[in-house]
């Protein structure tokens, strides 16, 4: 697999630390509000490349950080008159509703921010005793980026472009206009925590650099997010780690490109937005995230009604391609497949799964993965249709449930299909055992049962067959 890594700007063969483990850091959600579809953008990369890792056989450990203390938390909580953590943990459920209606997975441990203020600390005083921390009395702790001289190798600028590009200071005792808050004092009635500076909380950088250390390890091999995050965050999140660790504190860097509204970036502050959970209003989760893959993660995506009504209707034609093959393998005659059928069914396996693969080892190439599941319908469609052995319409599913999974679609085809079927045999059998019990009156009232959820019997010599209606 290769994988464009943004810290030396090219295409590189994906190789993790420890051979068959895979250590992945993906940047969360500031938990103040609902998150939006720039959001779920990120969420659905992240999990698809974590699912596309674990596809390929490696052991992911998954770490997503939720940052549950900052200015627009406690300016919220404020408005609301509750407290930051309560906040926190609406938002927090809030976070999962929506993560969950993607088809987002959780990941192994979602750390917050104020569950590690000892290890942040810990870590701030290693800078400062390292010569990287200095103290502004009355405003806070600063990193020093004038003590890391490849400062700035992430996002490929030096500290000379910074100075020139910086804007007006906000505190005008910083040694450099570069300097960030690892610590900052507290204001009035804010939240706070004791430390040796004084009472204060964590700037917002900090806290990656220890959760991901504390979880992953000093060394990740992936760290994500999006692309407004290459600076000043995870320049940062650098910045901070080296020094105190002696080592890189990751091996691929990937971001996720921009949403855009009408060709504009898609921006908060400036109120072009869409908040995912008004989006889950119109369209499904599952459409929504088979969107967000329908381009390159790199590139920028636009994001309007009829590109997405576009995705919807492509990601239809693989669900009619899955309902037909359900149909097929539950009317079918035979079961076990003809020599000509098993021929077809490994020739399509191994010719779509190795299409599939190609496209997501070319840095995850997602766009082309879904135009290889729409041949593989096509071909589905024209080459399995009645007299289909159910062998070979199960194998077809298995197909797509295999390549389906991985981009995290055709689970509600698929599984929820599945129970119900399971809840229909169940039924079948509870008749089965009324007329053997010649009790016709239950049996009678099974049937008119399955009947009102479209399910015809058909009893046949080697027993009870079902389809439906
Ligand atoms: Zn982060």
């Amino acid at each position: 697999m290769r994988l464009h890594n943004d810290l030396t700007r090219t295409l590189e063969p994906f190789t993790p630390l420890v051979p068959g483990r895979v250590t992945f850091y993906n940047c969360g959600p500031t938990v103040y509000d609902r998150i939006h579809i720039g959001n779920a953008r990120n969420l659905v990369v992240a999990d698809t490349l974590r699912r596309y890792l674990r596809y390929r056989g490696y052991q992911v450990t998954f770490v997503q950080n939720f940052t549950d203390v900052d200015d627009k938390i406690i300016r919220r909580a404020r408005e609301l008159g509750i407290g930051e953590r309560e906040l926190a943990d609406q938002m927090i459920a809030e976070y999962f509703q929506d993560a969950d209606a993607l088809g987002v997975e959780r990941a192994d441990v979602h750390p917050r921010v104020t569950d590690h203020i000892p290890e942040i600390i810990e870590h701030i005083a290693a800078l400062e005793a390292l010569g990287f921390a200095y103290v502004i009395p009355g405003d806070g702790v600063y990193y020093r980026v004038t003590r890391k001289p490849d400062y700035g190798k992430l996002s490929n600028r030096n500290l000379a472009e910074l100075q020139a590009g910086a804007r007006v200071e906000v505190s005008a005792q910083k040694e450099h206009p570069m300097d960030f808050a690892l610590w900052k004092f507290q204001k009035e009635d804010e939240i706070a925590w004791d430390s040796p500076w004084g009472k204060g909380r964590p700037g917002w950088h900090i806290e990656c650099s220890v959760m991901a250390r504390r979880y992953l390890g000093d060394t990740l091999d992936i760290h994500a997010g999006g692309e407004d995050l290459i600076f000043p965050h995870h320049e940062n999140e650098i910045a901070q780690s080296e020094p105190v660790t002696g080592r890189p504190l990751a091996r691929y860097w990937i971001h996720n490109g921009m949403l855009t509204i009408g060709g504009e970036k898609m921006s908060k502050s400036e109120g072009n937005f869409w908040y995912l959970r008004d989006v889950l209003q119109r369209y499904s989760g599952e459409v929504v995230r088979f969107y967000l893959l329908s381009a390159h993660y790199r590139k920028p995506l636009e994001w309007s009604d009829e590109l997405v009504a576009a995705a919807r209707s492509g990601l239809e034609r693989l669900h009619n391609a899955v309902h037909n093959l359900r149909h097929l393998a539950r009317s079918a005659e035979r079961t076990e497949a003809s020599d000509q059928e098993r021929d077809l069914l490994a020739d399509l396996t191994a010719r779509f799964r190795q299409r599939f693969q190609e496209a997501m080892d070319d840095d995850l190439n997602t766009a082309l993965a879904q135009s290889v599941l729409f041949e593989l319908a096509a071909e589905c469609n024209r080459r399995i249709g009645p007299g289909a052995s159910r062998a070979l319409a199960e194998g077809a599913l298995e197909l797509f449930r295999e390549l389906g999974g991985v981009l995290g679609i055709l689970g509600s085809a698929l599984v929820e299909e599945e129970s119900l079927d399971a809840e229909i045999e169940r039924l079948i059998a509870l008749r089965q055992a009324a007329r053997k019990a010649r009790n016709f009156a239950e049996a009678d009232r099974i049937r008119d049962q399955l009947r009102a959820m479209g399910i015809i019997l058909e009893d046949t010599p080697t027993g009870v067959r079902w389809r439906r209606a």
